[in-house]
């Protein structure tokens, strides 16, 4: 592969964030009968601002996803899928098309509109990732749809002892990452920790902050998080970042982060707005086709 790969900068942390609460997700379906696990549901995204929603899908049984997600609308927040494993079809309005592959991430801005599919290309084998939300700034939330298919060799990965970080957005170990956004400023971090290993990244204290371990476990000053769980992470004075350290098996997990937006959220399904008024017109405008 022709990743490209640093060993980073080593970074310090002098006091981690501590664990506020951690989270255990929701099973659910959505689409036409994908079943995943909504783990940032609608009542934490006051909270965990500018963030939205998270999925969490991993299945080996085809039945569990072969239906896909058949045409539906978005308006005023981006969707950032990354893939673990198996291949996905991204096909919408503004005449984007493209293919998932593990390892990738597509990310789109919905902005005043856009209506998609997004559909399994395999009848077997295994499916597994996470689609986040991430919400515009009121200015932007009518800007014209974008969409960008980061390949996996389009991803940084940063290295230090015991851990690679593949860099999605934002930087991690002076390495940056493939997506910067202004208003937001995400931090995404897919983190590889080898057994009993530690990851400090830096992180401002405004910034809201969670972490969701997909393999193994970890521990942030000293609170255990579990696979398959969310850790929110508190926002207090003094703590520059998080250390994250490895369980005896290692760990995998996501860290997700950024600049709150501090304006209203206003969301009915697909469309997500800061007033009642807006939803009713993005209603209307995907009612009357004017929407993409
Ligand atoms: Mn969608």
């Amino acid at each position: 592969m022709d990743t490209t790969r640093s060993s980073g900068t080593a970074t310090e942390v002098k006091s981690s964030r501590r664990v506020e609460r951690l989270v255990t997700g929701q099973a659910t379906s959505d689409g036409a009968g994908v079943k995943l696990v909504r783990v940032l549901t609608q009542p934490l995204q006051r909270r965990l601002d500018p963030f939205l929603m998270l999925d969490a899908f991993g299945t080996d049984n085809p039945g569990d996803y072969i239906g896909g997600f058949p045409d539906h609308p978005h308006r005023g927040f981006e969707t950032v899928t990354y893939m673990l494993d198996g291949r996905m079809r991204h096909r919408d309005s503004a005449g984007h098309e493209g293919l998932l592959v593990p390892g990738s991430v597509q990310w789109m801005t919905a902005g005043r509109g856009v209506i998609h599919s997004e559909m399994p290309e395999q009848e077997e084998g295994r499916m597994e990732g996470f689609q986040l939300w991430l919400n515009l700034p009121a200015k932007d939330k009518m800007c014209a749809p974008w969409y960008r298919d980061i390949t996996p060799e389009e991803i940084p990965e940063a290295s230090a002892p015991g851990a690679m970080v593949r860099v999605i957005a934002g930087q991690a170990l002076g390495v940056a990452g493939a997506m910067q956004r202004e208003s937001t400023a995400p931090t995404y971090l897919d983190v590889h920790l080898e057994p009993g290993a530690r990851f400090a990244q830096p992180l401002p204290e405004v910034h809201n902050a969670f972490v969701y371990v997909y393999r193994g476990t970890l521990a942030i000053d000293g609170t255990e998080v579990p696979r398959q769980r969310m850790a929110i992470l508190a926002n207090e004075a003094g703590r520059d970042g998080v250390v994250l350290q490895a369980g005896a098996e290692g760990a995998r997990a996501i860290l997700v982060a950024g600049q709150p937006l501090n304006e209203p959220i206003a969301q009915y399904g697909p469309f997500v707005m800061n007033t009642n008024e807006e939803i009713f017109k993005a209603v209307e405008d995907f009612r009357s086709g004017a929407l993409a």
